[in-house]
């Protein structure tokens, strides 16, 4: 399903400012909270919804970026990108928007503020970084596979944390469930909320001998091999995001975001412009009065031309839609091909007699009969 545009999910106009953005989102949020429609599939998807789009216009770079390019500019064109966020994320992320307010009791029950510690355990730390891509690579888009070192899953405890199985035991404050309720007065009626169990941050067990490895923190540091798929159209210096793809956390804290920069490998003829490619090409003198075709290299493949007999250097052809697609995902550049001339140089002096003969024909000269009078007519009057 495509996404709304967040403004019309927060109900704001494109240049509602930061307070009005804030504003808006608590609104929905207090709303569509779980806690106040219990089981209520359509509100949490607003709840969700609301909190992903107030994710992003809350902050300047992601919000710049979202007015550029849409939702394509957020990386979600290629798929693979905020796969939505998880009412964890919402409230370890948000909880902090109804500090100042009577909605506190809401949020502070589930979680803290953005990066610190959630009551599950820590939020592992984000991990950066970069991406070369050929030209081709950035015209079609890619997956890519990419070893990374990152806090992983512990192999001896498997992330339990535990020594062995004999000294794991199920939770007494929640029985195993890892929940406790509470009944809360706010100033909209009484509230039931649900938090994570503090004697065993979540997990429903106890751990009495702590993993030897990991220090009974679940993580460890080790390899993974991470598919990334970038969508078309990306550039240099674009930071896309992965969300819950870098480092672990630890006891059973969310996952960090895998960030992703952009770079472009030079190519060996073809220079980017925006979405235009350009490619300077050299025609011999001969050619260039004579005419000619050949081949030139675009990203993909070889493509023939004809270069008309007279094309003067500085003339630019164009391959239309040879350059590489918006990563909006509409629209394609073009390929420009500059004409130059290659003039030679240490001639000898059988070349050096052939140019001079050559100098003296009158073809040689700007034709007055053709409108091409002028240029060194004008520029001895201007020196006279
Ligand atoms: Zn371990
Ligand atoms: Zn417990």
């Amino acid at each position: 399903m495509a996404k709304r545009d967040y403004y019309e999910v927060l109900g704001v106009t494109r240049d509602a400012d930061a307070g009005a953005i804030k504003k808006a989102y608590r609104k929905l949020a207090v709303k569509y909270h779980p806690d106040k429609n219990p089981d209520n599939k359509a509100a949490e998807e607003k709840f969700k919804e609301a909190a992903e789009a107030y994710e992003v216009l809350s902050d300047p770079q992601k919000k710049g970026r979202y007015d550029r390019f849409g939702h394509a500019g957020m990386g979600q064109g290629g798929g693979g990108f905020n796969g939505g966020m998880t009412m964890e994320d919402i409230f370890s992320q948000f909880g902090d928007i109804f500090n100042d307010s009577p909605f506190e009791s809401f949020f502070g029950s589930r979680g803290r503020s953005r990066g610190g510690a959630t009551s599950r355990g820590q939020r592992g730390s984000n991990l950066r970084i970069k991406v070369a891509l050929t030209l081709d690579e950035i015209e079609n888009g890619v997956t890519k596979k990419i070893k990374v070192k990152k806090q992983i899953t512990c192999n001896t405890c498997h992330g339990s944390g535990a020594k062995d199985s004999s000294s794991v035991s199920t939770c007494n404050t929640c029985r195993g469930s890892g929940f406790v309720r509470q009944v809360k007065n706010t100033f909209l009626g009484q509230m039931q909320t649900t938090t994570t169990c503090p004697t065993c941050n979540g997990s429903g067990q106890e751990i009495t001998a702590k993993c030897t490895k990991c220090r009974g923190e679940g993580v460890n540091f080790g390899d993974e091999t991470i598919e990334i798929e970038i969508p078309a159209g990306v550039e240099e210096g674009m930071q896309l995001s992965m969300r819950s793809a870098g480092n672990m956390g630890k006891n059973g804290g969310p996952s960090g975001d895998l960030l992703i920069s952009i770079e472009e490998k030079p190519h060996e003829f073809l220079q980017r412009e925006g979405n235009n490619v350009v490619f300077p090409l050299y025609v011999n003198f001969a050619d260039a009065a004579l005419g000619t075709s050949l081949e030139v290299p675009t990203i993909n493949g070889r493509v023939k031309i004809k270069i008309p007999a007279g094309t003067q250097a500085g003339k630019i052809f164009r391959l239309k839609g040879k350059g590489l697609p918006s990563v909006q995902g509409y629209g394609k550049g073009d390929q420009l091909i500059h004409l130059n001339v290659w003039t030679p140089k240490d001639l000898s002096s059988e070349e050096r007699k052939m140019l001079e003969r050559m100098k003296e024909l009158p073809n040689f000269q700007p034709n007055p009969k053709k409108g091409e009078k002028g240029f060194f007519e004008r520029m001895k009057d201007y020196f006279a």
